[in-house]
């Protein structure tokens, strides 16, 4: 059974006493009050309104509507430099601004000094986590298009923006790839280093092409050495016999993005559209019975939270890895289009962070900060310190 909506929110206050709803944090001093009604330390929530609201830049070294990305030092005094990829904003539409001298305002308060701000190019392949993890943008996401709330289906970037321009799925031109571009230019003798090769991408359109390049990943990287997991984000995986087939190659992790409960026909690509929630559960359950890491990617700011509530809690028993959990920007208007009518305001956001909170309490399952830059969660997942 759900639990009931209502008490997911044990904290909320009594019937008596009505404050009004926080539609938004201009302020230190907003932010801590927001903390102290959820019982969510104050960084965090300022964190949350930053993703959520984007931050305008002094020099405008990246265009309004773009993605912006930088380093931040000294965060709210935490030693360990953070990263942060926004949507750049004009200061009427932000309170957080990077300065001339590349200090990060929140309002009037100096909250860090941020390093290599530029603009973000999203569409080529990349490392996080100290170059352990490659992520292989090997079938061109930048050409996929059809999701509604998707950036990659408005003709909003020039050439500013790198795309890649080749794809990388065959045998011979992931070796070329890995073999000679990869290595040489990371300094990696082999590919021994790395933990993880995510294949985060553009859809393939046919099931087995997605397995099949799985496979030649696997085959390739691990005659270079490899001998980490493959990391799969998408949506084609579904039938038992993929599974079946990919249970040779492990260690595998799926990640199926769900990225919306509802409106899924209306906002998705016909082909993910068509997918119900019932087909993705019953891949999670193959998935978990062929010993692979199992979860779900999902977007905070296209269903209302009593769906998410019923949802979440579902989608949890099917799962042995913390989902990975985006706030929803926007940078076309179009986007803002798929928000639910309560993402317009940081209580929904701060409400959805307890909901995940409740619904994975207690399972040893945490949010992995590497993996989302543009996370509910940064340093404490209920009252567990993130650390990496
Ligand atoms: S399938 Fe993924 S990359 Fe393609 S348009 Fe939809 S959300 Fe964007």
């Amino acid at each position: 059974m759900f639990a009931p909506f209502n008490a997911i929110f044990e904290e909320s206050p009594p019937r008596e006493y009505k404050r009004k709803l926080i539609k938004s944090v201009g302020s230190i001093e907003d932010a801590t009050m927001a903390s102290e009604i959820f019982g969510i330390p104050m960084p965090e929530v300022v964190f949350c309104e930053m993703n959520r609201t984007g931050v305008s830049l002094e020099l405008h070294q990246v265009p309004v509507k773009f993605r912006v990305r930088f380093l931040c030092d000294e965060i709210f005094s935490n030693k360990s430099p953070m990263f942060f990829a926004l949507p750049v904003k004009n200061s009427r539409q932000t309170k957080f601004r990077v300065d001339k001298n590349s200090s990060l305002f929140f309002n009037h308060s100096c909250i860090g000094d941020t390093t290599n701000v530029e603009l973000d190019t999203c569409d080529c392949s990349y490392f996080r986590k100290n170059k352990r993890v490659l992520n292989l943008n090997s079938n061109r996401r930048g050409d996929c298009f059809g999701c509604t709330f998707c950036i990659h289906n408005y003709t909003l970037y020039d050439n500013r923006v790198l795309k890649d321009d080749r794809k990388i799925i065959d045998k011979d031109s992931l070796k070329n790839f890995l073999e000679k571009e990869i290595m040489p230019k990371n300094g990696f003798p082999d590919l021994g280093c790395l933990e993880q090769i995510a294949i985060v991408t553009g859809l393939f359109g046919q099931e087995d092409l997605a397995v099949k390049h799985i496979v030649n990943v696997r085959k390739v990287a691990e005659a270079l050495g490899f001998r980490g997991t493959i990391f799969y984000l998408g949506c084609e995986l579904l039938s038992k016999k993929s599974f079946e087939i990919l249970k040779d190659y492990q260690p595998i992790s799926l990640c199926y993005s769900i990225d919306c409960f509802d409106h899924r026909e209306e906002f998705m690509v016909h082909k993910k559209g068509k997918i119900t929630l019932i087909n993705i559960a019953q891949a999670l359950g193959y998935a978990l019975n062929r010993g692979f890491e199992a979860t779900f990617s999902y977007i905070v700011g296209l269903d209302s939270l009593e769906s998410m509530a019923k949802n979440v809690e579902f989608f949890s028993r099917y799962v042995n890895r913390f989902p990975i959990v985006n706030i929803y920007q926007t940078q076309h208007s179009q986007q803002r289009k798929n928000m639910t009518p309560e993402a317009t305001h940081l209580e929904y956001f701060l409400k959805a962070r307890k909901l995940f909170e409740q619904a994975f309490a207690g399972r040893g399952l945490y949010p992995r900060n590497w993996e989302n830059y543009r996370s509910l969660w940064y340093h404490k997942f209920n009252s567990v310190d993130l650390l990496e």
